[in-house]
């Protein structure tokens, strides 16, 4: 059993099916890729686990709960965070309030900044901010504007934000989308090191094959909305079915 299992998901948009029939099994501490052609339906997939879509049939259970009919907050309450294609930052916040506010969101439950009043624990939750900023090589950053950083730490800015929260799974949707390679190559290696201090699975739908290769353990391909294949990423490679559906030869 994964720690995400997706069973006979279907989706229709009006007459499209962007998911027909899709299982998932992802195994709890891995990098799991879902790789697959534009319309493929890899973001229709990703949005059905975080309560953006509601799937026409199907199961979508994690760590022996179903997410299925959820608020996308008690979906994250679970364990599930996004991390989006463009970081999502308080750009006139500095970089120490940004990491404590989902701390407070973990703590009463929503994103309710009015929290802050009632917690009553703020130096907890400052410390708790702090120590991710270390832990993300960021603590000299932490009064600076969020919105003056550099793209990569912009990112991994983020990533801080989601990781304080302690989730079990983290969901990432192209997370190098639009990048030059040296930031694709920055954000390779954190998510390298985030995965090696820390019991986490991450599950990651990537267009750049560098990428993929770099970090997954397994990759499922998606083809007009239905998996083809699931294999390591050697396996991969020279896969014939692979390479018809994705790289169009
Ligand atoms: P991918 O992320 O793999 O590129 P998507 O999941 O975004 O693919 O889209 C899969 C298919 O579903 C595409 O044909 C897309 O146009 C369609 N689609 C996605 N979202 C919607 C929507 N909200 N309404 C109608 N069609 C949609
Ligand atoms: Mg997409």
């Amino acid at each position: 059993m994964g720690i995400l299992e997706v069973k006979g998901v279907n989706k229709r948009f009006g007459g499209l099916q962007a998911l027909g029939d899709v299982n998932l099994s992802v195994k709890q501490n891995t990098v799991h890729a879902i790789i697959g052609p534009n319309g493929a339906g890899k973001s229709t997939l990703l949005n059905c686990l975080v309560g953006k879509l509601m799937p026409d049939s199907g199961s979508v259970m994690f760590d022996g709960q179903s997410v299925l009919g959820r608020k996308p907050h008690e979906i994250n309450q679970m364990g599930i965070s996004r991390v989006f294609q463009t970081p999502e930052i308080f750009a006139d916040l500095s970089v120490l309030e940004n990491v404590m506010i989902p701390c407070f969101a973990r703590r009463d439950g929503a994103f309710r900044l009015h929290a802050y009043e009632t917690v009553g624990s703020e130096r907890d939750i400052r410390g708790q901010a702090e120590h991710m900023l270390e832990d993300v090589n960021m603590a000299d950053k932490r009064h600076m504007h969020a919105g003056s950083l550099s793209r990569g730490d912009k990112r991994r800015l983020e990533m801080a934000m989601c990781l304080v929260q302690e989730p079990k799974l983290l969901l990432l949707d192209e997370p190098t989308a639009g990048m030059a390679r040296a930031d694709t190559n920055n954000t390779i290696d954190l998510l390298k090191e985030i995965k090696a201090k820390r019991d986490i699975t991450m599950c990651i739908i990537e267009h750049d094959m560098h990428v993929v290769f770099s970090l997954a353990e397994r990759i499922t391909v998606l083809a007009q909305g239905t998996p083809l294949v699931e294999e390591t990423p050697e396996n991969i490679k020279g896969h014939p079915k692979v390479r018809e559906a994705y790289l169009g030869e």
